[in-house]
């Protein structure tokens, strides 16, 4: 498989205090990684880096070659980086459709076939008889369909996914990531940082775990060592 992002020696700061001390990570098309880590390991500083979001960066972050770091989140966006935030981020005074549509106002064509409102309500079928209703007073599930469905109407290459499991059950948490693992089969490189570590490893392919900062442990998640995977994330 083909490296579509390619993360090289990526350090972040957030005035004096150092978050990641040096991250080499790679997605490849099609494929899904997991990034799992403890409360405060980094994870979500990655996606601040890959997103020049916060903090101070140095490194590479290349998507297919092109260096983003230092370019504006909206050209990141441009780019082919789709994010779905921590928090969904759904904007309350908006419908679910201008929620999603939010999105397009971001988006560039990359050679697939371009995202629309019906191919995201293809997708989520739940959300097109509440289309019309405010964003927030959806179920947490819905609202965390909008969110990926409002990234994926940048029509990125790479969607980054900020714990969408976090506070939803466990059915939802299986519907979301079956959608997940079937656009990573039509090519979408998919990374999802995650604090449920074994749902995680089920539905990627590969996996980093971080511990304060740094990449304590990557490999295939298939093979993954329940020791290992336990000493890399608390650490002894
Ligand atoms: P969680 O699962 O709790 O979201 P995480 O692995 O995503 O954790 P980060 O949010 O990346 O961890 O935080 C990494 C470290 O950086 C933590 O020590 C955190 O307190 C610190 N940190 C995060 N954001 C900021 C910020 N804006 N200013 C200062 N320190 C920050």
């Amino acid at each position: 498989m083909t490296t579509l992002l390619e993360i090289r020696d990526l350090r972040l700061q957030y005035g004096q205090f150092k978050a990641l001390h040096g991250l080499d990570v790679e997605i490849a098309e099609g494929e899904i990684v997991a990034v799992i880590g403890a409360n405060g390991a980094g994870k979500s500083s990655l996606i601040k880096g890959i997103c020049c979001t916060e903090g101070q960066t140095s490194g590479s972050v290349k998507l297919d070659g092109r260096e983003l770091l230092g370019l504006t989140p909206p050209q990141i966006a441009r780019a082919g980086i789709g994010l779905v935030p921590e928090g969904r981020r759904i904007f309350p005074s908006l419908s679910v459709e201008e929620n999603i549509l939010l999105g397009g106002q971001l988006g560039q064509d990359h050679g697939g076939t371009p995202w629309t409102l019906e191919r995201i309500y293809e997708l989520f079928p739940d959300l097109t008889a509440k289309r019309h209703l405010s964003g927030t007073m959806l179920s947490g599930g819905q609202q965390q369909m909008i969110a990926i469905g409002r990234a994926l109407m940048t029509n990125p290459r790479v969607l980054l996914c900020d714990e969408i499991s976090l506070g939803l059950a466990p059915t939802i948490i299986n519907r979301l990531y079956e959608q997940l693992i079937a656009l990573a089969s039509e090519g979408l490189a998919v990374l999802v940082v995650e604090q449920a570590m074994r749902k995680a490893l089920e539905i990627s392919d590969r996996y980093y775990c971080i511990l304060e900062g740094r990449v304590s442990l990557s490999g295939i998640s298939a093979d993954a060592d329940e020791d290992r995977i336990a000493q890399a994330y608390f650490g002894r």
